[in-house]
């Protein structure tokens, strides 16, 4: 394995971390106290190429591999310090382009991609419903044949994006006999008669990015918006799940390191008993293992990662990283807020926002204890 980037990487990963420290840690404060979204940095962000990273340059992305990709979102975590944002660029590109890219007609790929690489269009993916969560081929959403339409009945809740985005990928069932092999992936425009956001969402953590519940009655979709085939709409998600999960997600990765850089600061400069707390041994306990979560979560991710660039089936090994880098975000969030004590409980720091922040890792792209089952399973089959 050889994972170091090169220097092509490293100006990439260079140029992100200067926008996100210059451009967007400066607002991250203000943008989650007041659930605001920033059209002014997305489109800031799509001119310097970032959203459409992944895909090949003649859908007007870059052509970027999974390392490459991970490498700018950590580096735009740790720069930024702005988790919405960041999960708003992911769900756009991970969850929306990625899929169309993958699994598209020439004419989907054509209308779709350089919009949504840009950011001209914004992208997010309707799988979860109300009563469907991990289970995800329980779908009740359903989708009828009629003529040259499909009609989508149904309602989607927890969609990052979903109150601004212009494409959604939504998922479902054509057949709910078949569970799984019975539902099927549809690029749903904003304006398709039928579709409407029913409500906005308030949430914890990642309160830059808007999150909502979307209504389907009567929804005319076209079937020309069918994407890849019928029944088959889980390929589309399952294909994607490296990106999700090894690249997407694992890009908070830089949120860790983000938490470690301001507890090292802090540790030198808070003195207690005559001396900066760095000088205490249970403090640089805390600083350590922070550093060997890290290091450990970046092996994890990158490997998964890597394995996808070199052509090997990495989503097992994305499943390892989130399992471990999902719960030691929150253990490292944690640490640092100890460090900071009533400072880190108070919101003039970024540490509590971060603390809020990183436990959806251990909740959203399949929870933990759901990576864990596909960790057994192989296991126990092998
Ligand atoms: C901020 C946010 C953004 C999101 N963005 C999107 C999005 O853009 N698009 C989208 O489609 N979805 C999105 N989601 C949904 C997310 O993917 C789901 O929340 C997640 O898959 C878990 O589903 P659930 O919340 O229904 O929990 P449930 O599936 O109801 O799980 C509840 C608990 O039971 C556990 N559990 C469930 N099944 C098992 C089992 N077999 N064995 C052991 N334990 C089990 C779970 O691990 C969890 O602890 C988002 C969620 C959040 C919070």
């Amino acid at each position: 394995m050889d994972f170091r980037l090169s220097e092509e990487q490293q100006a990439l990963v260079k140029m992100v971390e200067r926008f996100a420290r210059e451009k967007v840690a400066p607002g991250a404060a203000d943008r989650d106290a007041n659930n605001k979204w920033d059209q002014c940095l997305w489109e800031q962000m799509g001119e310097l190429g970032f959203l459409g990273l992944p895909i090949p340059e003649e859908y007007g992305g870059s052509g970027a591999g999974a390392v490459t990709c991970l490498a700018a979102l950590q580096a735009f975590c740790k720069g930024g310090k702005d988790a919405g944002l960041f999960l708003s660029w992911g769900a756009h590109l991970f969850l929306c382009a990625v899929p169309i890219w993958l699994h598209g007609n020439e004419a989907q790929k054509r209308k779709y991609l350089p919009k949504l690489a840009s950011g001209e269009w914004i992208g997010a993916l309707g799988l979860t419903e109300p009563n469907v969560g991990s289970d995800a081929a329980g779908i009740q959403t359903t989708a009828v044949k009629d003529g040259d339409y499909y009609i989508l009945n149904g309602s989607k809740t927890f969609i990052t994006n979903g109150p601004i985005a212009d494409v959604v990928l939504v998922m479902a069932s054509t057949d709910k006999s078949k569970r799984a092999k019975g539902v099927t992936a549809f690029i749903v425009e904003k304006d398709t008669p039928g579709f409407s956001v029913s409500r906005k969402l308030d949430k914890m953590g990642h309160r830059s990015s808007p999150t909502a519940e979307l209504a389907f009655e009567d929804c005319r979709v076209p079937a020309e918006n069918v994407l890849g085939e019928v029944n088959k709409g889980f390929a589309a998600t399952t294909d994607a799940l490296v990106w999700e999960r090894g690249v997407f997600l694992a890009g908070a990765i830089g949120l860790m390191e983000a938490l470690l850089e301001e507890s090292v600061k802090y540790a030198r400069e808070r003195h207690q008993f005559g001396k900066p707390i760095a000088e205490f041994q249970l403090i640089r306990n805390k600083l350590a293992d922070m550093k060997v979560a890290i290091e450990a979560a970046k092996l994890l991710a990158y490997r998964a990662a890597w394995k996808h660039d070199v052509g090997e089936d990495g989503k097992f090994d994305a499943s390892l990283a989130k399992a471990f880098y999902a719960e030691e975000a929150v253990k490292v969030a944690n640490d640092a807020l100890q460090i900071f004590g009533g400072y880190g409980y108070i919101s003039e720091y970024p540490i509590e926002r971060l603390y809020r922040d990183v436990k959806l890792l251990t909740i959203g792209g399949g929870t933990t204890e759901i990576q864990k089952l596909v960790i057994s399973s192989k296991l126990i089959r092998s």
